[in-house]
């Protein structure tokens, strides 16, 4: 997906989440975490790369089309750790456990994230979640159908 339109849909949740409850670090964690979920293709970028092609230009290229690497930019390996659908659960129930807001609002921001993810990205149910990759020992071949 592209990290526009994850910036713009985050946004928009945080904009909403601000308004429904008053609270503006509850929107912009909505916001934050929507966004910065994308963290961890730096990481990855970086084990694969170092910081050889490290462009701005290179890591909305990572970004969007993760399973569409060509060249030098293929990784055959893919961990996206930030990138688990368990991780989330975890957090959702953690969040309503304990009622708070900033994790809810932080569960909320991810959960976008994810979602839009699955809907744009030519992946298997099981390609984010973190235990799917460890079961195909993080081979984007296997974890992505398009490779
Ligand atoms: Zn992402």
């Amino acid at each position: 997906m592209k990290p526009l339109i994850h910036a713009a849909v985050s946004l928009t949740l945080g904009g909403i989440l601000w308004f429904s409850t008053r609270s503006f670090y509850a929107g912009l964690l909505c916001f934050a975490s929507g966004i910065f979920i994308d963290l961890d293709h730096v990481i990855e970028f970086m084990i694969h790369h170092d910081w050889r092609n490290f462009t701005i230009k290179n890591m909305f290229t990572a970004c969007e089309h993760t399973e569409k690497q060509k060249g030098y930019l293929k990784f055959d390996r893919v961990y996206l750790v930030f990138h688990s659908a368990e991780l989330l659960f975890l957090l959702w129930i953690f969040a309503i456990v304990t009622k708070n807001i900033y994790l809810m609002a932080i569960a909320i921001g991810c959960s976008a994230h994810l979602i839009m993810d699955y809907m744009s990205n030519a992946s298997h149910f099981y390609s984010y979640f973190l235990t799917g990759r460890i079961i195909k020992k993080f081979s984007t071949e296997k974890l992505f159908k398009k490779y």
